[in-house]
Parts: C-alpha cells; structure tokens; sequence
C-alpha cells in the first residue's frame, strides 16, 4: 500500500514537471532552447546577411503594436535560401502587414518576377511601401487589398493560372489555413513550395488546451489541425522548421 502510494505520488511530481516544462517552453523569441541562443543565432548568421532595406523596414515596424507579426528574420532567410533554390519568379503572399516578408521576396526574385500579395488591410503595407520603393523592387509586386479566400477562388477560376506558381507564403488568419492550403496547392507547380508561418503558434501546439494562454488560444486549435492534415496531405512532401514561431515548407509532388 505505502509503495502504491508512493508511486502515484512519484507520478503525480513527473506530470507536474512535464507540465511546467511545457508552460516554460512558451515564448514570443522563438523557439529554441534559450532566448540567448536565438540572440547569438540571430548575430551570428542573420543579421550580418540581412539586406539593409530589410533591416530598415524592421525597425520601421518594430514600433508598431502589433510587430510580432512580422516574420522572424531567421525564417526570411530560410525563406530566401529556398526562392533561389527554386528559381522562384511566379510568387503569392498572403498576409502583408507592413511588407518585411514581401520585400524579401521582391529583392530575392529575378526581375521579371511577380508577386501577388494579398491583405485585408492596406494600411500596415503603406508603412513599408517608401522601403519597398527605396529599394527598387515594387514594380514585382501586385498588392491587392482584399480577404485573400476569395482572391485565390478568382485566380483559380481562370484555368491558365493552374499550376503556373512557383512559390507562396501564408502568413494571414490562421483559421484559413486549411482553406488556403486547397488552393494554393492547386496554384503551385508541381515541385512548386509552400511555407506556413507561425504553426508551432509560440510552442503553444504541444500544450494541453488547458495551459495555453488565453491570448494564443483563439487559433490554438487551428494550427493544431492543420499540423495534423498537412502531415496527412500525401499531394505535398513537408519540413516542420523551428525557426522563428515555426514555419512548415511543403513540396508539391
Ligand atoms: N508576412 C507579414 C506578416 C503578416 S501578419 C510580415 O512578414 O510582416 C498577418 C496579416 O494578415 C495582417 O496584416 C492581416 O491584416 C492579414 N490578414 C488577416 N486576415 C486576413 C484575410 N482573411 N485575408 C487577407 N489578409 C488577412
Ligand atoms: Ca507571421
């Protein structure tokens, strides 16, 4: 009987453990073992290789109330490395805000390439937009302000533009994701890329849904699901990087 109880309390302290390594492993500084390790990863190899009109439209959103959308500059130049890989010149953005992830694309694809980049809301783009003009590259990109479900099923109706993309970064509301993933796959090319940013949501995905905080629970459950079906998805072939707040890049076959 003791040993029973002694069990069940040694159970009891493993699962309490487990669980406050879980609460601790949330962060806003990505998701790497300590926020020192992110800085020196961050010193060392990206910001020395970050374009200057990248660095300046950082700091020109590092201001803003919410510039913890923007995408991590060490997933932006996982996300270039791959535009060059690809050869990427038939670009869609969906999810601008003030442009750090479209001016990346912009100065990383050739200069006959193009961008369609889609947000609900124009005015986080006119932030960026002096950069973006500064640095030469916004005769690539087609800004259109709009919900971007809609945008994609007008694209898609044009049967022309079928597997005509080479690359697209969704980086908008979480909850469509499922939803952009139908169609950007029947958008791309096949051995065309899609990346996926946020979906390991602050580390949040592998909490139980009781210890998530409140301000992350809202597409919790999306990003939870829809880690689950791009892993079923057997049209693309997939790379879960923990880079940033995690960033999925999917082939397709
Ligand atoms: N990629 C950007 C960050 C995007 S933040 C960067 O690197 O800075 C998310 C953006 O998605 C916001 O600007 C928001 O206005 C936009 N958004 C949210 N819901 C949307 C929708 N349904 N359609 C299009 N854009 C949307
Ligand atoms: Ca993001």
């Amino acid at each position: 009987m003791f040993l029973r109880i002694l069990l069940v309390a040694a159970v009891g302290v493993c699962l309490d453990m487990e669980n406050k390594a879980k609460t601790t492993t949330y962060t806003e500084n990505g998701l790497l073992q300590t926020p020192e390790l992110y800085e020196y990863l961050l010193e060392t190899s990206v910001y020395p290789r970050e374009a200057e009109p990248l660095k300046e439209l950082r700091a020109l959103t590092s201001t803003h109330p919410r510039a913890f959308m923007a995408a991590a500059p060490d997933s932006g130049q996982l996300v270039a490395f791959i535009l060059k890989l690809i050869n990427a010149k038939k670009t869609i953005e969906i999810g601008v805000f003030t442009g750090y992830s479209l001016l990346l694309t912009a100065l990383t694809i050739p200069d006959g390439g193009k961008i369609t980049a889609i947000d609900v809301d124009r005015s986080a783009y006119e932030i960026g937009l002096p950069v973006i003009e500064k640095a030469g590259v916004k005769h690539k990109i087609n800004f259109i302000e709009s919900q971007a479900l809609p945008v994609l099923d007008r694209l898609l109706e044009d049967p022309e533009n079928k597997e005509t993309f080479d690359f697209a970064f969704v980086d908008a509301d979480k909850a469509n994701y499922k939803n952009y993933h139908e169609r950007v796959v029947e958008l791309l090319k096949p051995g065309g890329v899609v990346i996926y940013d946020n979906t390991l949501w602050g580390g949040t995905v592998a909490m139980a849904e009781e210890l998530v905080p409140e301000d992350r629970l809202g597409t919790w459950s999306a990003a939870v699901e829809f880690n689950k079906h791009l892993a079923a998805d057997a049209r693309v072939q997939i790379s879960q990087v923990p880079l940033g707040d995690g960033i999925t890049i999917c082939r397709r076959l």
